[in-house]
């Protein structure tokens, strides 16, 4: 500490400065501060790398030395716990964690400074605070005044909305019902209007002061590539782009992680793959050494990332699309933490589209629920499919509204605004031919098959079927195969085509009689010159 430092102040800047060392608060930080040193309860929406540790730990400091007692940050995280009890240690603040990872002796030792008084801040797994033996300890303390605060991370976990609820957030209503009195603070990083209404019902915060910290992340350039050779894609990006630097490549699966990684690794760029199948060992090694190592390229589902604190991620990819905007903004929000330019970049095609709309119709959850998730997928393909601003449609999710005409100049649309084409008389021909094919032949087609009918290309399939005498047969020859696959993704992104089973046939949904009826507009962006894929053949 300074020579002049002052161990007994409770004024939040002196703390700001003296314990932590930095010179001024951010954002909304210096507020939170105020009003949880108050006795206030908060809501905290602060995006990734925004700093909301601060805003409990000053408090933590000011309450204890105020003589309050101790503040219990509730935490999902187990390595978050220990690089902040370690932070806190090496700053002078008293601190500790319990979670599985101690053994008796140690959690005992724990106990012991927690109910001395000793402690300014306990870190602790949900499970654990709701636990009888520690509601106990909690409530002696309680009873002795000695209880000053409920600071509750991830507080997201919270609602089944969200897109990582935890069964054990929901036992956090009894910190309400037991320790009346004792302010609470719920901090987040992910929040659309749902989840926060889940925040405040679930734990009792409809008097808490809102913090809403805007959620733009200025430095990240959005980009959003129609797939074409995803693979190819990926690598010329990161050849052009991210030679030497460190960034997340996100897929949707272990086997693709797998492939990826190796593949990545084949051509010369140094890749570890990151998955829950990887024994924890693996994991954890790869994890210390994309937090060491320059340069490291992490391949992983999403089970990689939570938590994860290296400020100079210079780029995430996903070569699979996420479920809805808040994974999107979670994950692409790890890049860029220091505030240099970053990279959040997705390749996105038909097979993303169906793939998420299936898997949220297989899935065994409940009706209400799976509509939800199909509107947040919709909110995320709207995204892909835009034509104008990405940030504006990122940030008009979380409830930030910008001037209409406003932009960015930071995401790809922004940079090199899309050719417009006008696709409706496409999406027509394309949903007609659904129809005939379906009609004559008694079953549904995938989309390589209505692209070869509308396209007029002669296959085996084709004349097997008897689809050449179709009334739709060539309609669509003035169109680009390129062009075809795009309106039928936005057909099927905006739902008026179904694609079922395992072929993914194409079907009509009742929405697509607007379509066929001419009352729906739909534009697409003009397709950049296709990559040679080796099938012209088929279409002479
Ligand atoms: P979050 O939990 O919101 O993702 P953190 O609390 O981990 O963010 O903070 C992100 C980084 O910003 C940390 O390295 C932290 O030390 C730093 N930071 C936070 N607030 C300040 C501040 N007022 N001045 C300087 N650095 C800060
Ligand atoms: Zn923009």
């Amino acid at each position: 500490a300074l020579p002049s430092a002052d161990p007994t102040s409770t004024d939040p800047l002196t703390i700001l400065r003296e314990v932590f060392g930095y010179t001024a608060f951010r954002g909304h930080q210096a507020a939170i501060v105020r009003s949880v040193i108050e006795g206030q309860d908060a809501l905290v929406l602060m995006p990734t790398g925004g700093g909301k540790s601060l805003c409990y730990q000053v408090p933590a400091i000011a309450r204890h030395r105020a003589g309050l007692g101790v503040t219990i940050v509730v935490s999902p995280l187990i390595a978050l716990m220990h690089d902040q009890v370690g932070a806190l240690d090496e700053a002078g603040v008293p601190s500790a964690f319990l979670n599985s990872s101690l053994d008796s002796a140690g959690t005992q030792q724990v106990e012991r400074d927690l109910l001395s008084g000793k402690l300014v801040l306990l870190y602790a797994a949900p499970e654990r605070i709701t636990h009888p033996r520690f509601l106990a300890m909690l409530e002696s303390l309680h009873e002795r005044q000695k209880l000053s605060l409920f600071a509750i991370d991830e507080a997201h976990c919270v609602s089944q909305w969200g897109h990582d609820f935890r069964e054990e957030y929901l036992q956090l209503g009894v910190l309400t019902e037991r320790f009346a009195g004792v302010p609470r603070m719920a901090l987040t990083a992910t929040a659309d209007s749902h989840t926060q209404a889940d925040i405040l019902e679930r734990l009792s915060l409809q008097q808490a002061e809102r913090f809403v910290s805007s959620f733009d992340r200025p430095n990240i350039r959005y980009t959003i590539v129609e797939k074409d050779n995803a693979r190819l894609q990926l690598l010329r990006f990161l050849r052009d782009e991210h030679e030497g630097d460190a960034g997340i490549v996100y897929c949707q699966s272990r086997k693709k992680v797998e492939e990826t990684a190796e593949w990545l690794q084949d051509e010369g760029l140094s890749a570890l793959p990151y998955h829950a199948g990887l024994d924890a060992h693996t994991r954890r090694r790869h994890q210390d050494r994309f937090l060491r190592e320059d340069g490291l390229i992490m391949v992983a589902t999403v089970a990689f990332g939570m938590g994860i604190d290296k400020p100079d991620v210079r780029f995430v990819a996903h070569l699979d699309l996420p479920k809805n905007i808040e994974g999107y903004y979670q994950e692409t929000g790890r890049a860029g933490r220091d505030g240099e330019p970053a990279n959040a970049w997705m390749s996105y095609g038909l097979a993303d589209v169906v793939n998420q709309r299936r898997m949220i119709d297989e899935s065994a959850a409940g009706e209400e629920f799976k509509r939800l998730q199909r509107s947040k997928l919709d909110a995320l393909l709207a995204m892909s499919e835009s034509l104008d601003c990405r940030r504006v449609r990122l940030l008009q999710y979380f409830g930030e509204e910008r001037e209409s005409g406003w932009r960015c100049n930071n995401c790809d649309n922004c940079l090199q605004p899309p050719a417009r084409w006008d696709a409706t008389e496409a999406a027509r021909m394309a949903l007609s031919c659904i129809y005939r094919c379906h009609q004559h032949s008694g079953f549904g087609f995938g989309s390589a098959h209505l692209i070869d009918v509308l396209r007029g290309a002669s296959t085996e399939k084709t004349r097997q079927r008897g689809h050449e005498q179709l009334s739709t047969w060539g309609i669509g020859r003035a169109i680009s195969e390129t062009q075809w696959r795009g309106v039928i993704r936005q057909l099927i992104a905006l739902g008026h085509v179904v694609a079922e089973g395992e072929y993914y046939t194409l079907g009509l949904a009742d929405s697509a009689r607007a379509v066929l009826r001419g009352e729906v507009k739909i534009e697409l962006r003009e397709p950049r010159e296709p990559t040679p894929r080796g099938r012209g053949s088929r279409s002479s």
